[in-house]
């Protein structure tokens, strides 16, 4: 998220994927990519056919911002899953998915991987526990998540919850929003991943 700045929506029309970066206004008409679902820019509407090499491109960015990460996380997350039992591509989905901010948003804590990540960093989260404000955290199975007291009365937080019902947490979490809590039942499958990505072209994006 450190690379993400006011002009986020253009990164959605870029990737040709609607990212959910703003929170609620993804969800109303005035989303940038319902209304100009085509890439920014005065050639933006133009016919452009794409090399191999551009889709891959495109496909690596279009994960990395959907994650909200720069360019040297995303591409140590990669190296690290290259080192994995697992395939590459699905080791690189799992360890996104299982960082502690998104995490939290994927519980509906949070409108956007962004808040998420500032409620970490603040030191709203308890993980089994213990105070936790590394956005990065990898979360394991059977890990418990609160939010602090303090947290609880945050309106963002309230407005979070409130929203929810518009996005499905997946089986491999559990929610309790009453108790503002969560755990990590399992870890993600491939089905549950629901980043608009092709794994496979980002691993040959860095296999060139
Ligand atoms: Fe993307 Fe639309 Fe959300 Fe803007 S409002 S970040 S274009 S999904």
């Amino acid at each position: 998220m450190s690379c993400i700045n006011d002009s986020v929506c253009k990164l959605c029309r870029r990737e040709n994927a609607k990212l959910f970066l703003k929170g609620d206004r993804c969800y109303t008409d005035k989303c940038s990519f319902e209304r100009r679902p085509y890439p920014p820019g005065q050639h933006g509407q133009q016919r452009i056919k794409f090399s191999d090499f551009a889709l891959q491109l495109r496909e690596k960015q279009k994960t990395k911002r959907w994650y909200g990460l720069s360019e040297k996380q995303f591409s140590r997350y990669f190296d690290n899953a290259s080192k994995s039992k697992d395939l590459t591509g699905l080791a690189l989905l799992k360890s996104l998915e299982m960082r502690l901010d998104n995490v939290l948003y994927t519980l509906g804590y949070a409108n956007s991987r962004r808040e998420a990540r500032q409620l970490v960093k603040h030191n709203h989260v308890l993980l089994n526990g213990k105070r936790a404000n590394i956005p990065s955290l990898l979360v394991e199975k059977g890990d418990a998540i609160q939010l602090t007291g303090q947290a609880m009365g945050h309106t963002r937080v309230l407005a979070a919850i409130q929203a929810v019902s518009r996005r499905t947490i997946p089986s491999w979490l559990e929610a309790n929003h009453g108790q503002f809590s969560g755990l990590v039942k399992d870890v993600p499958t491939r089905d549950e991943v629901t980043a608009p990505v092709e794994e496979n072209m980002v691993v040959e994006y860095y296999s060139r």
